[in-house]
């Protein structure tokens, strides 16, 4: 695996390559939930790339930013080990040369995809993540960008940025790796204390009962009550939101509506760190989809 920590260089190295390129974007502190990207990259295409790059126009607090974990020399084997073959680590000024306000992006819009949940919650946050991976598409220029179900909600902004610019790029989505517990890996988890890992499964749990109402029928604004007051029980846990959403307009799902998809997501906070989870359930088959 090379490590490159310019764009020019990357450029470079990518076109003396033939074959096809996976693109995998991260922020480190990597886990098998990147691994599973990794392999799923690896699986499809000839050439795999991943960056590590803890993006500072995506973070709303700069407390998160500074807290967040950093293990550069473990991320670095653990890509070699899983089949990635470069590694793009920048500097901020690699990625944004002429400074973090000028953005592709900023005329795009992405109406009620960002109105709740993250969108909500975290101001300034998509129009950071939109930033980022459309520049670290310009400087990659894969075949497939390769992202997590984790993200739900990311994942439809980046979609829809994808459409809005023209780009001629695949999206390949994996579905969430977890812990045995049940708890969806993330990188902040390594903040968390034992008691607090203990409690931060109940999440899952949740949101697994919230998918049972949903077959059973029942209303989704109650469970969504329903579901936050339970979290809210939990000394350790303190629920932000639980929404349950049309998947593709990410507002909120009318009972009944014919949609393709349902997202239950979730933001609970816990000791130091604000964790995010979702399921996804599909009316049409009454079955969760990526169980
Ligand atoms: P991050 O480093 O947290 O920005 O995540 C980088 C990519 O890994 C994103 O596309 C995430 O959605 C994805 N990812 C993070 N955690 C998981 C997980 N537990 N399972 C699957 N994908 C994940």
């Amino acid at each position: 695996m090379q490590t490159i920590t310019t764009a020019a260089a990357l450029r470079t190295v990518l076109s003396n390559q033939s074959g096809s390129v996976a693109f995998v974007p991260t922020m480190g502190a990597l886990h098998d939930g990147h691994m599973a990207l990794i392999a799923a990259a690896v699986a499809s295409h000839d050439i795999v790339v991943a960056s590590i790059f803890v993006n500072p126009t995506q973070f709303n607090e700069s407390a998160d930013l500074d807290a967040y974990p950093r293990t550069p020399e473990a991320d670095a084997d653990l890509l070699k080990a899983h089949g990635c073959n470069v590694l793009y680590l920048p500097e901020v000024k690699d990625v944004y040369p002429e400074g973090t306000g000028k953005s592709l992006t900023s005329t795009l819009g992405f109406g009620s995809l960002t109105a709740r949940m993250e969108g909500a919650n975290r101001p300034g946050h998509f129009d950071g993540v939109a930033q980022v991976v459309s520049r670290l598409l310009e400087i990659v220029q894969p075949d497939t960008l390769v992202m997590g179900q984790k993200d739900y909600q990311q994942v439809a902004v980046v979609r829809s940025m994808i459409s809005q610019l023209g780009l001629r790029v695949e999206l390949l989505v994996v579905p969430t790796v977890r812990e045995v517990s049940g708890l969806a890996m993330s990188s902040r988890n390594r903040r968390l204390s034992i008691p607090e890992t203990v409690a931060a499964a109940a999440i899952n749990r949740h949101l697994s009962a919230v998918v049972a109402g949903l077959a059973a029928g029942w209303p989704a604004r109650e469970l969504e009550g329903m579901a936050f007051r339970e979290i809210g029980t939990h000394p350790l846990l303190r629920p932000e939101y639980i929404e349950i959403c049309d998947g593709d307009t990410l507002l909120p799902y009318q009972d009944g509506a014919p949609v393709r998809e349902i997202v239950v997501a979730t933001a609970v906070h816990c000791g130091p760190v604000r964790l995010i989870d979702n399921r996804l359930f599909a009316p049409s088959l009454a079955e969760e989809v990526n169980p």
